[in-house]
């Protein structure tokens, strides 16, 4: 399968090989204990280690994160448990790990609980490849790339070689690209880690989490903590995932398309400012997005003129749902600074292209945009 294109991969991702009268996705196995006789070793033994429906997942995941190459998937309960997973794993009391300042939101509550546990933490922005300034003596080199929602690009392979050259490990958080967009594994990372529950399941109705290493050394010492903590995933969840990766190239071809087109729309509107996709020739992101990138996901971020007309063209579309997250078949877009984590102006927007026909989003959007500004 590894010489296939994305879409047939992903169509056939973690199957297993077919077997008379069985269905070709084997359903949810709910169980929290298997039968289990004589010595306590097996596959399945009891469901916070494993669970057959994670293996098929973790399979799928692994075939699209590294194709052909042996790797080690863990599947999670969200994208924090899958972060936390690796974060907490590795860093013991006394190491330094290199943060971005600008990542997910909820990186600095990570930040706060590593050095509540002694571990020193760096940042620096992801723009420019800053971090590689802070690499001396550090355990750890987390990235963030595109970094959400500032959607700043870094440049993977030369922070990894800076990074292993100083016997430093590095992890990405690859959640915006997907594996599809982008595969950190390939361009040397050692951890790649992404909530699912943005553009890898795409419906916006599961949180998940994984994390795929080529090194099964440090695979497993990923999964013993998933064992530790309990941040397991339900069956179910696990099961929809899988189900949803079949579209993956599908959806996120359609968005990435989608987003590109708006984004050049928007940047013909003299009413939006500080327009950034990774995808957009001209972006300060797209020299380092194409050489590392094969799609650029589905994310556009500018800036309205202030708070009331960012949340005017908020309220004024009809086919994008106010609310948070990305990477969903149905377009959300949100005014992130009422969360108050990320530094960014009052009336900036966080746009996630969904499924919907290219001109009839972009319609809803031009139309919005001139109601919002006709105040
Ligand atoms: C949403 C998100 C997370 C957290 O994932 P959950 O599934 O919500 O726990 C982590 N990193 C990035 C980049 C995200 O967008």
């Amino acid at each position: 399968m590894s010489t296939m294109g994305d879409g047939t991969r992903a169509v056939r991702a973690g199957l297993p090989e077919p077997e008379q009268y069985e269905p070709t996705l084997p359903g949810p196995v709910f169980a929290a204990h298997f039968h289990l006789s004589g010595e306590p070793v097996g596959p399945y033994t009891y469901g916070r280690e494993t669970n057959p429906t994670w293996t098929h997942l973790e399979r799928a995941i692994g075939e699209l994160e590294a194709p052909g190459e042996q790797v080690e998937t863990t599947v999670f309960a969200s994208g924090m448990a899958a972060i936390s997973a690796v974060l907490l794993s590795q860093a013991r009391t006394g190491d330094a790990v290199v943060l971005p300042d600008d990542g997910y939101q909820a990186l600095p509550l990570v930040r706060e609980q590593l050095e509540a546990y002694g571990v020193e933490v760096r940042t620096a922005p992801t723009g420019g490849d800053a971090q590689l300034a802070l690499l001396d003596g550090a355990k750890l080199l987390w990235i963030e790339t595109p970094s959400n929602p500032g959607l700043d690009v870094c440049d993977i392979r030369r922070l990894v070689e800076a990074a292993h050259a100083k016997g430093v490990l590095v992890a990405v958080d690859n959640t915006l690209a997907t594996p599809i967009g982008q595969r950190p594994l390939e361009l040397g990372a050692d951890f790649s880690v992404a909530s699912d529950t943005k553009g890898m399941t795409g419906h916006g109705d599961i949180l998940l989490g994984h994390v795929s290493c080529l090194d099964p050394e440090l695979g497993a010492g990923v999964r013993r903590w998933r064992k530790v903590v309990g941040a397991i995933p339900g069956p179910m969840e696990a099961w929809l995932a899988h189900r949803s990766l079949a579209t993956l190239q599908l959806r996120i071809d359609r968005q990435c398309t989608t987003a590109l087109a708006l984004a050049e729309a928007l940047s013909k509107r003299a009413d939006v400012a500080g327009l950034r996709y990774p995808g957009l020739p001209g972006d300060p992101s797209y020299p380092t997005a194409v050489r590392q990138m094969r799609r650029f996901g589905s994310v556009v971020s500018f800036v309205l003129a202030d708070k009331d007309t960012a949340e005017r063209f908020l309220g004024g579309l009809r086919l994008v749902d106010d609310a948070t997250s990305f990477g969903g078949v149905r377009s959300t877009a949100e005014r992130r600074a009422r969360w108050g984590g990320d530094a960014v102006p009052e009336g900036f927007v966080r746009f996630s292209v969904g499924a919907e026909d290219p001109e009839d989003l972009l319609a809803d959007v031009e139309r919005a945009l001139d109601a919002a500004a006709a105040r």
